[in-house]
């Protein structure tokens, strides 16, 4: 295990290229590889295939089309209402897409319930982080425990990230900071054997060095050959730990290429992103 993330630490590393991370339980069973713009071949873990999404009667995503690799970092990113989160609930079988299709792990899942996505393996950190605000940390962690063929984090790999977890075991998530929630809603993910975690707005309302750690996290995770797709505002976050970026507007995907290119090409940037 690698060095505990202490919240309040030093900076982060920038991820300039995107290492080839072969995923530890992705690769079998996974969809058809591709080739990416670096002529690496990836294979997709996740497949979302020009899904069509709605509330009631009014479309919220058009034709939605992303892919997530085995072990890679894909950013979802755009504007308020632009139908990021929407597409992380049609992911999820909250929402579910009206039309077009979702793959996860090499299953159709696009009729699946939430609950048997769940226990295909995709974890989720909730913008709201969802918590049972009257129990304790530890009864948080303990109901999340599943079985997935990925691997299941045992809590003490969660307190080797998340080190002030440990000393909060006991306490009951409603007397939480918003980082310490955020370390619980993450290690909540883990322990639910994610091949793939989905993360909304996961640097709302925290300091930026805490931040940072989530974002360091995100890198972590990573490391261990988990999928992760990030829906973020905070562009600059999202793009260091990025390897690929989709870029949302009025519901549909506008932009997509390598992270690298959105943090280099500021004009690029300004203009899809305004930042
Ligand atoms: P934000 O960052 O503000 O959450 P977003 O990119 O995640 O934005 P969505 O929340 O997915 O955007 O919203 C996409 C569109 O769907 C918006 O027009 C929004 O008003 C609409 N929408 C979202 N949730 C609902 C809902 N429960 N009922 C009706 N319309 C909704």
């Amino acid at each position: 295990m690698g060095s505990a993330v202490k919240f309040g630490g030093t900076g982060m590393n920038v991820v300039t290229h995107r290492p080839v991370i072969p995923a530890k339980a992705g690769i079998q069973g996974a969809l058809d590889p591709r080739l990416r713009g670096d002529d690496e071949v990836v294979s997709a873990m996740l497949t979302v295939n020009r899904i069509n999404t709605f509330y009631g009667e009014t479309q919220a995503l058009f034709d939605v089309s992303l892919e997530v690799g085995a072990g890679e970092v894909v950013a979802l990113l755009g504007a308020n209402g632009a139908g990021k989160t929407t597409t992380l609930r049609s992911i999820l079988g909250l929402t579910p897409a009206r039309s077009g299709s979702v793959h996860f792990d090499g299953r159709d899942v696009t009729h699946a319930t939430t609950h048997e996505i769940a226990r295909g393996g995709i974890g989720w950190v909730p913008d709201d982080r969802r918590i049972f605000p009257t129990l304790t940390v530890a009864r948080n962690l303990a109901i999340a425990r599943k079985k997935t063929r990925f691997r299941s984090w045992s809590e003490k790999e969660c307190f080797e990230i998340f080190s002030a977890l440990e000393y909060l075991m006991h306490r009951e998530c409603e007397n939480l900071s918003g980082g310490e929630m955020q370390m619980v809603a993450i290690s909540r993910a883990l322990i639910g054997a994610p091949g793939l975690v989905l993360f909304d707005e996961p640097s709302q309302g925290l300091a930026p060095k805490v931040v940072q750690d989530v974002m360091k996290t995100i890198l972590r995770l990573k490391g261990e050959g988990i999928s992760v797709l990030v829906v973020e505002q905070n562009v600059q976050s999202a793009l260091q730990v990025a390897d690929r970026a989709y870029v949302m507007n009025l519901g549909a995907i506008v932009h997509e290429g390598p992270a690298a290119q959105l943090r280099e090409d500021e004009a690029l940037r300004k203009r899809l992103l305004g930042v």
